[in-house]
């Protein structure tokens, strides 16, 4: 069973960066894979999740977290929360 948060850490050069996903909140509405493609797809279950955590800029991941219908991504850095 897939945890009810998923929860990625990546390394920029902007410091850590962290991508939270409630996977109980989530909509499966797609808008986040609009705006970071790379970084956000759909599973099996139709709910987000990240496919490559460098996908995409990181201004392109907080945009996806602000396009979130649900405000079911939060994306942190070092710690304090960027996005939404
Ligand atoms: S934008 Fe939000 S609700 Fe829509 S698929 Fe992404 S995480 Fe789920």
């Amino acid at each position: 069973m897939e945890p009810p948060v998923e929860n990625l850490t990546r390394l920029s050069v902007m410091g850590e960066i962290q991508i939270k996903i409630d996977r109980q909140t989530c909509m499966g509405s797609g808008n986040c894979q609009f705006w970071a493609p790379s970084v956000f797809d759909l599973d099996d279950d139709g709910v987000a999740v990240v496919v490559e955590v460098e996908g995409d800029p990181e201004e392109k991941v907080v945009l996806a977290a602000r396009g979130c219908p649900t405000q079911s991504i939060t994306v942190f850095r070092d710690g304090e929360q960027i996005g939404p």
